[in-house]
């Protein structure tokens, strides 16, 4: 299924713009804002009033920052991204994932992951109205598909794409575990398949 038309909450684009003018300061972010043909999406540092970014406006930006610093650069910069917007959505969505975690401290670690991946797969829905489907495998990895993904909206890879999602991932696990875990996005939409497929292991 195309995602390109579905529009992102505000808050969530406002997170995402936050952080990238964090990590590449105002003019990269204008830089890459630009090579996505999106300048008026920005007005003093916040989401212009009115716009309605969609997930295949982020697919263009994700694509600008490849296209502008090489892949390798850019998975490594889309990846911090990633941790520091989960970061930020702990302090913004603290309904939906902070007060969880509070009724999660007295699990075992992996008992609080596995809690908080199925909260996070409630909030998606309830938030961004994407379908996540979240499988414990037998041999105690954990796999956290996604059937839209607005990180490679309308992008076509020859590899997976969505560094944002890993990086969030692997900081929901560290955070909520205090372990290093190691998550490999297995699939990709942007390579035709139907969902984004990320495993995770601890590392
Ligand atoms: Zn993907």
């Amino acid at each position: 299924m195309d995602d390109r038309h579905l529009v992102l909450p505000p808050e969530a684009v406002d997170v995402a713009i936050q952080t990238v003018r964090e990590l590449l300061g105002e003019s990269g972010a204008s830089i890459i804002l630009q090579r996505a043909n999106m300048l008026d999406y920005l007005k003093d540092g916040r989401l212009a009033p009115g716009k309605r970014p969609t997930f295949g406006d982020v697919g263009r930006v994700t694509q600008a920052m490849i296209d502008v610093y090489g892949p390798k650069s850019a998975s490594a910069t889309l990846k911090r991204a990633g941790r520091v917007q989960f970061t930020k959505w702990r302090e913004n969505y603290p309904l939906a994932i902070g007060l969880a975690s509070t009724a999660l401290k007295s699990l075992p670690a992996d008992l609080r992951l596995k809690t908080l991946l199925k909260a996070v797969t409630m909030a998606a829905k309830q938030i961004a109205q994407v379908d996540t489907e979240f499988i414990e495998k037998p041999d105690g990895t954990l796999l956290f598909k996604t059937y839209q993904c607005p990180y490679c909206s309308g992008v076509h890879t020859s590899s997976a794409f969505c560094h944002t999602a890993i990086g969030a991932l692997d900081e929901l696990a560290f955070w909520v575990t205090n372990q290093a875990w190691q998550t490999e996005e297995i699939e990709c939409r942007a390579q035709g398949a139907e969902t984004c497929t990320f495993l995770m292991k601890m590392s």
